[in-house]
Formats: C-alpha cells, sequence, structure tokens
C-alpha cells in the first residue's frame, strides 16, 4: 500500500490509466504503402492549421498585449515553415513508412541533441520553442487521428500522471475518469480544486507512482486516506469496492435529503451555501446540490481552454451561460486571476523564480489595461442577467484597491459612450488572500461592498509554503493556528464595519473547518459544489452556542495537529456521519 497526500475525498476501485505514457512517445504506427500519401497530406493538413492557429494568436497578442509579447509566436509561425523540419519529417513518413507524430517525435530528439550542445543560454532556450511548435503539430494530429491512432477510454479509470495542470485537467474531461493520482501537486492546488469539484477521488505527492503503475493495473483508492493499493489482492479488493459502495450510497443521500432543507442550525441561524464554479456546467450541478448561489466563479478556465484571448463577445456569452445556470441567478464573478500554476501562452513566456508571489492576477491589471477593461466590459454587461458581483483577486494594498476602481469607473463611462446597457450598480468586492490585505482590511472596507477570503492562498502565504507541494502539505493547512488567528481578526473588523464576508477557499467545503469558521462568525461559505450537502448537514446538526466554545477552544490551542485531533473529535460529536465523507489531513 503507498501513502500520499489525500486531495479529494472518496473510494473508489478502477484500472489505471497513465497520462504520461499515453502522451509519451509510443512506437511508431507501420503504415502501408497506399496509406504514405494520406499521412503526408494530414502532415501538411497539421502544419497548415498550427500555423493559423499561430496567425491568430500573434495578431489578437499583439493588439490586446502589444508587439514583444507577440514576438514569440511570430517566431513559431517561422519555425513552421522551416523547410529541414519539413523535408524531416515528410523523409520519415515516405522512407521509414511512420505515422507524422511519430516522425515529428523523432524531429524533435535530433533537434534535443543539438541543442543540448549548445552553450548560449539565449539559444538554449529557443528549445522550448522547438518543442511548443511540434507539441502545437502533434495536438493538431491528433484531433484528426488516422487509423489506430486514437486514444479512448470506455470504461472509468484512474488518471495516473506525474502532474495534472489546470489546462490538462479540463481536456481530461472527455475520459471517464473515476479517480486520480499524481506524483506532485498539494491540497489547494488548481488540479486538486478541479477534482473536488468533480466529485472525483483524489491523492497527491506519491513520488515515483507513474514508474509503479501501468495502464490496465487495477487500482485501489482511498482519497480520504490518501491511500492506493496497487494490483490489490482479492480481499483488499473486495474491501474498497465495499467502501466505495458505503461512500457514494452516503453521499447521494445527503445530496438527496438535503437538497429541498434550508441551511439553518438546529437553534434556527441561517447560513449561505454557496459554489465555486469554473463554468456552466459546474453552475449546474450546484442547482442539483442545493446550494443557492455561485460564490464564487473563477473565469480564468475560459481563458485557460481558449487558444486565442477570447473577446468581449465570447466572454459575454459564457458569463450569461453561467448566470443562466447558476442558482437564482447570483453569481460573483472574479476577474482574471493568472499566474501562479495558471498560465496561458497567449501572455508570453515569463518564467519567474517565485510565480505564486510574482507579476501575477490584478498585477497584471496594470501592466495590460486594455486587456483587463475587455473583461470588465464583458462582467458589466453580464450584470443585466442575474443579480452579479465583481470581485478582484490577490489584493495587496489600497492603492490597489483605487487603482482597480479607477480602472472600472473609465470603463463604465466608456461603455456609457458607446451607447451599450450594463448593471451599473455591481456590488464591487475584493478577495483577503494576502496577509498584507487580511491584517489592515479595516483600512479596505470603506472601499468595497463585500469581501471574500481565499484561504487557499492566504493560508499559503501565511505559512510559506506553497499550496502545490506536496513536501510541504503539513504547514499549508487551514487548521493551524495561525491561519484561525488571522481569520478570526478579519471576521471580527468585517463584522464591526457590517460589510457581508464571504470564505469561497477549499476549507469552506472541509467538514472539520466548518464549526470554527460559524463559531467566529462566518454566515457565507463557498465551496465546490460536491460538498454543499455534507456542509448542510453539518449546519442542521449546530446550534450557534456549540460552534462558538469550539471556535474559542480552537482558537486557545497551539499546534497544528491539536487542532486537527479537537476539530475531529467535536465534529463528530454533532455529525458523526459526515467525518466520513472527509478527507483525513
Ligand atoms: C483562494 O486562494 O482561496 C481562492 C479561492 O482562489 P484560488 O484557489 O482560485 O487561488
Ligand atoms: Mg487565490
Amino acid at each position: 500500500m503507498r501513502k500520499g497526500v489525500p486531495i479529494s475525498p472518496g473510494v473508489v476501485v478502477a484500472r489505471a490509466y497513465c497520462v504520461d505514457e499515453a502522451l509519451a512517445r509510443r512506437e511508431p504506427l507501420r503504415l502501408e504503402e497506399a496509406a504514405l500519401s494520406a499521412e503526408v497530406s494530414r502532415f501538411d493538413t497539421a502544419l497548415s492549421a498550427a500555423g493559423k492557429e499561430l496567425d491568430g494568436l500573434a495578431n489578437q497578442v499583439r493588439r490586446q498585449l502589444g508587439d514583444d509579447e507577440a514576438a514569440i509566436f511570430r517566431g513559431q509561425r517561422l519555425l513552421l515553415r522551416d523547410p529541414s523540419l519539413i523535408t524531416k519529417v515528410k523523409t520519415a513518413i515516405l522512407e521509414k513508412r511512420i505515422d507524422a507524430s511519430s516522425a515529428l517525435h523523432e524531429a524533435l530528439e535530433e533537434y534535443a541533441a543539438l541543442f543540448a550542445q549548445i552553450h548560449d543560454p539565449y539559444l538554449k532556450e529557443r528549445m522550448a520553442d522547438v518543442r511548443d511548435v511540434i507539441s502545437r503539430l502533434v495536438a493538431k494530429l491528433a484531433a484528426n487521428p488516422s487509423h489506430g491512432e486514437c486514444l479512448t477510454c470506455d470504461e472509468p479509470v484512474v488518471l495516473v500522471a506525474t502532474e495534472v495542470l489546470p489546462s490538462q485537467a479540463m481536456a481530461f474531461r472527455r475520459l471517464k475518469i473515476a479517480g486520480i493520482v499524481t506524483e506532485t501537486g498539494g491540497p489547494t492546488g488548481h488540479a486538486a480544486i478541479l477534482a473536488r469539484s468533480l466529485g472525483i477521488p483524489s491523492i497527491a505527492g506519491l513520488a515515483g507512482v507513474c514508474r509503479e503503475v501501468a495502464t490496465g493495473d487495477l487500482l485501489a483508492v482511498d482519497g480520504r486516506q490518501g491511500h492506493v493499493h496497487i494490483r490489490p489482492d482479492p480481499e483488499t479488493e473486495a474491501a474498497y469496492r465495499k467502501l466505495q459502495r458505503e461512500y457514494f450510497d452516503l453521499r447521494d443521500r445527503l445530496v438527496i435529503e438535503n437538497r429541498a432543507h434550508q441551511a439553518v442550525t438546529r437553534d434556527g441561524a441561517q447560513v449561505e451555501l454557496l459554489a465555486n464554479v469554473n463554468g456552466p456546467a459546474d453552475a449546474e450541478m450546484a442547482v442539483r446540490t442545493g446550494a443557492t448561489g455561485v460564490g464564487l466563479y473563477r473565469t480564468e478556465y475560459l481563458f485557460l481552454t481558449h487558444a486565442t484571448v477570447p473577446s468581449e463577445e465570447e466572454q459575454l456569452a459564457e458569463y450569461k451561460a453561467v448566470i443562466e445556470a447558476a442558482p437564482c441567478k447570483r453569481v460573483t464573478i472574479r476577474t482574471l486571476d493568472l499566474g501562479g500554476d495558471k498560465v496561458v501562452p497567449y501572455m508570453g513566456e515569463r518564467r519567474e523564480a517565485n510565480p505564486f508571489m510574482g507579476w501575477r492576477s490584478i498585477r497584471l491589471t496594470t501592466a495590460y489595461p486594455e486587456f483587463f477593461q475587455t473583461q470588465l466590459r464583458a462582467i458589466l454587461r453580464a450584470g443585466l442577467y442575474g443579480e452579479i458581483r465583481i470581485l478582484f483577486p490577490m489584493v495587496t494594498t489600497l492603492e490597489e484597491v483605487h487603482n482597480l476602481k479607477e480602472l472600472l469607473e473609465g470603463t463604465k463611462a466608456k461603455l456609457r459612450r458607446d451607447g451599450i446597457p450594463f448593471a451599473d450598480k455591481m456590488p464591487v468586492g475584493i478577495m483577503l488572500e494576502v496577509p498584507a490585505a487580511a491584517l489592515c482590511v479595516g483600512a479596505l472596507l470603506p472601499e468595497v461592498d463585500f469581501v471574500s477570503i481565499g484561504s487557499n492562498d492566504l493560508t499559503q502565504y501565511l505559512m510559506a509554503a506553497d499550496r502545490d507541494n506536496p513536501k510541504v502539505a503539513h504547514l499549508c493547512e487551514p487548521f493551524s493556528p495561525p491561519v484561525l488567528r488571522l481569520l478570526r481578526h478579519v471576521l471580527k473588523v468585517c463584522g464591526r464595519h457590517g460589510k457581508p464576508v464571504t470564505l469561497c477557499g477549499e476549507m469552506a467545503g472541509r467538514p472539520r473547518c466548518f464549526l470554527p469558521l460559524f463559531g467566529m462568525g462566518l454566515r457565507q461559505l463557498s465551496m465546490s459544489p460536491a460538498f454543499v450537502p455534507t456542509i448542510k448537514e453539518l449546519v442542521r446538526n449546530s446550534t450557534v452556542d456549540i460552534a462558538r466554545k469550539v471556535a474559542r477552544r480552537a482558537l486557545r490551542l497551539t499546534t497544528f495537529h491539536d487542532v486537527r485531533n479537537f476539530l475531529t473529535r467535536a465534529t463528530r460529536r454533532v455529525c458523526p456521519n459526515v467525518s466520513l465523507l472527509d478527507t483525513r489531513n
């Protein structure tokens, strides 16, 4: 049995699907003489499709970001026309009778060997462009597969990978994923958030698992404990299948039983349970699980899954689709939060030593005001279709709040001049996820209508522990006494100012975090839709008095272990069955 970091609860027994194996170079397909010319034209089609895509990217990036940023795509476009690359691939297809993807992989290996001998760091970096261009071509070929090349999977599988990038996670949606097991990643990384929002049991931090498992191996996965059995014996398999049934029965029962109930405590206190969504499908799920609105719409997924910058109209259509699907058409739309582990190609290649603390999120706003104005216009216009609030992420200083509001007012003025209708009175909020902003929240509150606590980033910055790194996952924990103290400070100050406050980090959906948060005065939580029924069950079994006592006691404890153990016991006492639905870390 292997033990990793529990990421998303649930138990599953299914066969493995090794992503790296599938994406890695497979044996070349040997082609018949008659198929060769068709394969060459398939390569030509991929060349022209990739060329068009790069032209579009270069134009759009130039318009929205500037000439320097577009240069990278113009350079890649030139590489696509490189006669030596084209000849190399076509010769391999015709002479070695192999498929175009394999020919491209061979070419990539040759280039890699060549670049390895170069010492100039600038030229060495150009290898990244070659790799990028070749993967674009391979992707185009995969989109138009030749016979025998299609990688599909009909039965539910456990995805096994080194890491799952947010953009890949979206692409994996076409597989029937029953579980996810990765070598890297932490509990609040964005791949983890996606796994949770899809209700998929998931474990990270299993170093070497990709070498130990092959596609088709049976795996028994417990996402609550972080346990994986590779090729389990029949007794273990049977025990896990039973756990799987019990887990999903309980979860489904809570969904059905709690959907129609209000989230009200035994003594009548109302709690608002909202959903975090990435797009219309999640918003539909929020309705099914009984959320009363969307508390966090992460708009960056639209950008991550688009080959080019989405236009104002494309954004408006997507925001409208989310609003139409959301419970009561209530949606808090967060402006773009790119950077950290969420990168898009059209922002240019920006390697930074500390991307989470670097040039990201609203810090990009001042550099690209036009780019952000497009999003603000789309959000303001979408405001006509529901009860919409706008939320700015990663705010650190009061000056930033002033700048953002100025940008918003400027955008409104422009819409007015253009005669385009929009929601003029849209409430404006900021995320509290940088400790500096959380500490000085009193100075920021008069400027905004509401705040939303981003406990994922707040924890990683406060504890100086990367949310994506399994080696420091024990530090990046909401049960840590400093995190609870900072949250108490924020909730107290917001209460004094009478400003609405939501918590939308992953701790909102963790059963053992509910009592201390509620006891400290929090009344609005936003979480992955899958967790709404569980947290509602807890709300309906709690009282204000119990929660206050739990919060007071938890705040007096001084170690992470003491807090966690105390909250495990306290939660079990209030509601014994929900602890079965939680991760054990
Ligand atoms: C957070 O940081 O808690 C948050 C909700 O934002 P994200 O997870 O998208 O960074
Ligand atoms: Mg955040």
